[in-house]
């Protein structure tokens, strides 16, 4: 159960626009993005040249495979929504235009870290008006199918805590990650984490590097070099930068997906195994 308060937190939004150039991580070809600012009580809205696109539930593509978030509305389509999502959340923007010349959001590798050190460098601007929170009243927990649950529970303060567990084979394991928005640390230490991959190959075969980048053309021939975290039987084929990285990076994915309920979210939640699909579904379900 939740209600909807008014905090005695400000909104606040980009200081100054702020555009990206590269590639999109969907089909690798070149594309462009530009966050602006947008007044109060405006939400994050991507602005396509087939129309807008708001960053809420309503608009998730439930019929895409579920490895990333992408949005529909009407023609209107963006992908791989979730690590730019996942920076604004984290950075305490509520409001922003995002224009993109086509559906393509450009990126650097498979994290939030270029989003959020160029949020960063244009500044974050407070508004006047007050921040509308979702906080949670009641404890309440959701199970997803294949064992995902999220334990939802109030706190008496207007902060969201996280404690994410995840539970993979070797390499990754078992992990526990905690976010408190109250830290103000995201940036350093949510954003850098990358999402990460099983190498479709067996350990043992020399050429296994080069099959995999035959499979997935983004890669660089230096493993540890790769934008996002490749491993395989027993080992990564790509460096972590921070121990519990992967489990960091799934934390990265839940906070880029729970901001699809449109207001920032006040409690405690403790999920175990979340993919996007379940954080979209339980997100459906606390929608006020
Ligand atoms: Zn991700």
């Amino acid at each position: 159960m939740m209600e909807t308060i008014v905090s005695s937190q400000n909104q606040a939004t980009i200081a100054r626009p702020v555009r990206l150039c590269g590639i999109s991580a969907n089909d690798f070809r070149d594309c462009v993005a530009e966050i602006r600012p947008a007044p109060a009580n405006h939400g994050i809205v991507f602005r396509t040249p087939q129309g807008p696109v708001r960053a809420c539930i309503a608009n998730l593509c439930r019929q895409e495979r579920h490895h990333t978030t992408s949005l529909r509305n009407g023609e209107a389509h963006v992908r791989t929504v979730e690590h730019l999502l996942s920076a604004l959340y984290g950075l305490g923007i509520d409001n922003a235009a995002i224009e993109l010349k086509r559906c393509g959001i450009p990126f650097r590798d498979f994290s939030a870290d270029w989003f959020c050190r160029l949020i960063v460098h244009a500044g974050v601007r407070e508004l006047p008006e007050r921040r509308r929170l979702a906080k949670i009243t009641e404890r309440e927990t959701f199970f997803g199918p294949g064992g995902e649950t999220a334990i939802l529970s109030p706190t008496p303060h207007d902060r969201l805590t996280v404690e994410c567990h995840i539970d993979f084979p070797d390499p990754i394991g078992k992990a526990t990650v905690r976010y408190d928005s109250g830290d103000g640390n995201y940036a350093d230490a949510v954003a850098p984490a990358r999402s990460f991959m099983s190498s479709p190959l067996a350990d043992g075969d020399s050429d296994k590097w080069e099959r995999v980048r035959s499979i997935y053309p983004i890669l660089p021939e230096d493993p540890s070099e790769s934008p996002l975290i490749t491993y395989t039987e027993g080992r990564f084929l790509t460096p972590l930068r921070f121990p519990n990285e992967p489990a960091t990076h799934k934390l990265l994915d839940f906070l880029g997906d729970i901001s699809l309920l449109g207001l920032r979210l006040a409690g405690r939640v403790e999920v175990y195994r979340p993919g996007h699909r379940f954080t979209a579904e339980t997100v459906a379900r606390m929608a006020p």
